[in-house]
């Protein structure tokens, strides 16, 4: 068994405060993840996205979602999405400094190599494809709980909260849709300038390392998603900084190995729920200054096509 580092013991620590200290939990980091062979995800490239929200519209064609008017719009006749919502399951924003730099940025699901949307869910109607590695939900299954929303440490999971029966949104690669019907998913299916691509993981990851390569003055060194909470099935290269896109440094390991230790012993052990609740107050103290960088509306360096200040 390794030796605990410090952040084990504050995990462990804020574990014991909910009342499971006992337990026999083994709280190891995970080391990075390898993926899948077979895994598949995106390649998003921010220096060849010309923002035409062609990918935000078919995404929301092929998988029937409704429209996000905005706010001021008093005829409710334009869907003109500004976030990530019950409503958008893909968004592109606009990043602009003073000096006449800019880039487009897309967020949608990372689809994590180990998914800490899926450990947390409790009763499973958060699930990861075998083989593929496709994150997606089971609206039959959800009890509404939210927990997948507290894990993720991208701010990505939304809830219906107007709907009477609500359900958690979020992108599925397109899984029962377009990747189903024509075997790509909606967004890179349209986008003119092949700024997101799909494909294997493994590919995906030569292409960007293969274009970095080729114009290092061009992008950033780093792929965001390669190690990220032990890697992303999405991932990304730009030329701005990633800070500046709105993506926060995260660490190399996943919450999701956490996660499921937890889970295990919960179920194992007939613990009672102020265990879960634990562990989601942990996720939620190490996700807060996440949510609030990511770049899903809560960064002021961001901006939409229009101008307007997310
Ligand atoms: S980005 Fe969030 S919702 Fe998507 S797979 Fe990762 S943890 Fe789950
Ligand atoms: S893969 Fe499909 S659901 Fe996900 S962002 Fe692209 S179009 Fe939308
Ligand atoms: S369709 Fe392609 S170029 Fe257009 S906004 Fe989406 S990713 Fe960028």
């Amino acid at each position: 068994m390794m030796k605990k580092t410090r952040r084990e013991f504050i995990k462990l620590a804020a574990l014991s405060g909910a009342g499971i200290a006992a337990a026999p939990l083994a709280a190891e980091a995970s080391a990075p993840i390898a993926a899948n062979e077979e895994a598949v995800g995106m390649l998003y490239d921010a220096t060849l996205c010309v923002g035409c929200k062609a990918c935000v519209a078919s995404c929301k064609n092929v998988n029937d979602m409704d429209a996000a008017p905005a706010p001021n719009d008093a005829d409710r006749l334009w869907d003109a999405p500004e976030d990530l919502d019950y409503r958008t399951r893909n968004i592109i924003k606009l990043y602009k400094d003073g000096e006449g730099d800019f880039s487009y940025v897309k967020y949608q699901c990372m689809h994590c190599i180990k998914p800490s949307c899926v450990s947390a869910c409790p009763v499973g109607a958060m699930q990861q494809e075998k083989g593929r590695g496709i994150v997606f939900y089971d609206k039959d299954i959800c009890i509404g709980c939210r927990y997948c929303q507290v894990a993720c440490p991208f701010n990505i999971p939304k809830f219906e909260w107007p709907k009477a029966f609500p359900k958690i949104v979020k992108c599925d690669l397109c899984k029962f849709t377009n990747l189903k019907d024509k075997g790509i998913p909606a967004c890179c299916d349209v986008c003119p300038t092949k700024a997101v691509i799909f494909g294997k993981r493994d590919f995906l990851l030569a292409e960007a390392k293969k274009r970095i390569a080729e114009n290092p003055d061009k992008y950033q060194k780093e792929i965001y998603g390669e190690f990220e909470v032990g890697g992303t099935n999405v991932i990304y290269i730009a030329g701005e900084t990633f800070d500046n896109l709105g993506f926060r440094e995260l660490e190399h390991d996943s919450n999701a190995a956490f996660s499921e230790n937890i889970q295990h012993t919960i179920y194992k052990g007939f613990v009672a729920p102020v265990a879960l609740y634990g562990f989601l107050a942990f996720v939620a103290l190490k996700n807060r200054k996440n949510h609030h960088g990511h770049g899903h509306g809560h960064d002021a360096k961001h901006e939409d096509k229009h101008g307007s200040e997310k």
